[in-house]
């Protein structure tokens, strides 16, 4: 028969237990991610870049479409073509005219050119003559072939470098629609780029303006990338799309991340707002929680791996010692002495120190059954496991056998020092008052020393057959094997 049939091994169990738990926290734990996840990218898709690019469109109209409209008056102002018209006499007029535009809309400066002169005119009368030879004045030369009635022009390089600063270029008409120069603003766009920077740094949004060539035109205080926005890594290929399309909600890779696009065409500034979100930034947070809750749920499986493990443990050590126990002595049982003589044989073979056994077996056990009962043969059976196992060692081995026999291991005795001791045991269990009826009974006990090389069946049949010489010789009594040497003399 096999020694144990478990329903589980343990350790397939363990495994079964970690694999559900493990299986059951990762599904709940991704599956809360995911649903976090499309809820934020829904958001972001749905609310929250509609919304800046909505807050910065309501901004710039403020800076810049109202200016826009400012020279679009001047354009059409009848001062400024009747001024041209009667031969631009009175240079102090234009100037004043200018000066008070650019006061009263707060713009960096105020301009009117004459095609017929090429003469720039600003608040402070003239300024100089334009050249078509000037590279400074090439912009000039650009409006003045235009189709278009005005243009936006960011001038890189000025005089106050922080600030950036866009021209309105607007082309003035004779009452004959006849070209006569170009008049408009410029202004200083600080309070935009401010607040592209804000939504960059709070937000980790990138935010800035391309005109209609696909160049970026504003931006915030930082931004790392070609100006030429056909060139940069991922949202280059969409341009000429966005271009196209005008508006809408587009996806990139770059740098490894999935970037969100929303882009919003402003027709008065004939630009494109370009609101970008890093996807992976905006998911940091629930990335981070996901990783906390993963480490919790591993921690919470091997916890509860370890603790049934100990469990199980214990429970099998349980059911080893009640396996390997005699029920009515307590002392071990027949079936487990095998695994404890097994250890004696392989010491033995390890230090061959002297090893003895004793047998014992009650006289006439039979009587005490039939004069008191069974109940009253158990108990006084209990007294005589007792009474022996008091006798013995920390060291020593004591198996209930059979019925009413004993078999005692002595480790570390020979023949005569295991003859002593079986003599202080039988004296004891005759001396004993057994059980609640005080019984008593006496042993009869073989003895036998390991001889070295027999078979622990060999070893245990000659102390059997010391003790059935002791019942023979009148019972209550110790017999060794062999018998020793009868004293000399
Ligand atoms: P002997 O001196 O020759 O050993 O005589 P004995 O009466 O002890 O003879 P034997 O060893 O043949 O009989 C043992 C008896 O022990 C037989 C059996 O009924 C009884 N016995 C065996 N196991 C138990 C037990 O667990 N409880 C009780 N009450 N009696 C038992
Ligand atoms: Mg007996
Ligand atoms: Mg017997």
């Amino acid at each position: 028969m096999a020694r144990h049939l478990p329903l589980f091994d343990r350790r397939s169990l363990l495994f079964l237990l970690g694999l559900l738990l493990s299986a059951g926290f990762f599904a709940t734990t991704l599956f809360g991610y995911f649903v976090s996840k499309h809820a934020i990218r829904d958001t972001l898709i749905g609310q929250d870049l509609p919304l800046t690019a909505s807050n910065i469109y309501s901004e710039i109209q403020k800076d810049l479409v109202r200016p826009v409209l400012v020279s679009s008056t001047m354009a059409n102002d009848t001062f400024v073509r009747d001024w041209v018209l009667q031969g631009e006499h009175d240079v102090a007029a234009m100037a004043r005219y200018l000066g008070e535009v650019r006061k009263r809309y707060g713009a960096f400066s105020s301009f009117f050119v004459s095609d017929r002169t090429s003469t720039y005119y600003t608040g402070e009368g003239v300024l100089k003559k334009v050249s078509p030879d000037e590279p400074r004045d090439t912009w000039y030369y650009r409006v003045r072939q235009m189709q278009a009635d005005y243009e936006i022009n960011v001038d890189p390089d000025l005089a106050n470098k922080d600030a950036l600063t866009i021209f309105i270029n607007y082309r003035v008409f004779d009452f004959g629609g006849n070209y006569i120069g170009t008049t408009g603003i410029g202004l200083t766009v600080d309070a935009v780029r401010r607040l592209l920077s804000e939504y960059q740094e709070r937000f980790q949004r990138t935010i800035y303006f391309v005109d209609e060539r696909g160049r970026i035109v504003v931006f915030g205080t930082r931004l790392n990338r070609d100006p030429e926005l056909r060139k940069v890594e991922g949202v280059g290929n969409l341009v000429d799309r966005i271009l196209a399309e005008r508006h809408g909600t587009y996806q990139f890779v770059a740098g490894g991340d999935n970037h969100i696009l929303h882009v919003n065409y402003l027709p008065e500034l004939k630009w494109y707002l370009f609101v970008e979100q890093n996807e992976d930034v905006a998911l940091a947070g629930i990335r981070r929680t996901l990783y906390v809750n993963l480490a919790i749920s591993l921690a919470v499986t091997l916890v509860v791996m370890l603790l049934t493990h100990l469990v199980l443990s214990r429970y099998q050590r349980r059911m080893e010692e009640m396996a390997a126990t005699d029920k009515l002595t307590g002392l071990l049982n027949r079936q487990a002495s095998a695994i404890v003589v097994d250890k004696v044989m392989a010491e033995y073979r390890r230090e061959p120190r002297p090893v003895s056994v004793l047998l014992a077996d009650v006289d006439h056990f039979k009587e005490i059954n039939d004069r008191y009962g069974h109940l009253a043969g158990d108990a006084a059976l209990r007294g005589v496991a007792e009474t022996l196992h008091n006798g013995l060692r920390g060291s020593d081995i004591a198996v209930r056998w059979g019925g009413e026999e004993f078999l005692l291991v002595l480790r570390g005795c020979d023949l005569s020092e295991a003859e002593w001791i079986a003599e202080k045991l039988r004296a004891a269990v005759e001396q004993a008052p057994l059980g609640e009826r005080a019984l008593r009974t006496t042993i009869s006990i073989g003895v036998a020393e390991y001889d070295g090389s027999e078979a622990p069946d060999q070893w245990f049949n000659r102390a059997d057959a010391a003790l059935y010489r002791a019942k023979h010789a009148g019972r209550n009594r110790v017999v060794a094997d062999p018998p020793a040497a009868p004293a000399a003399g």
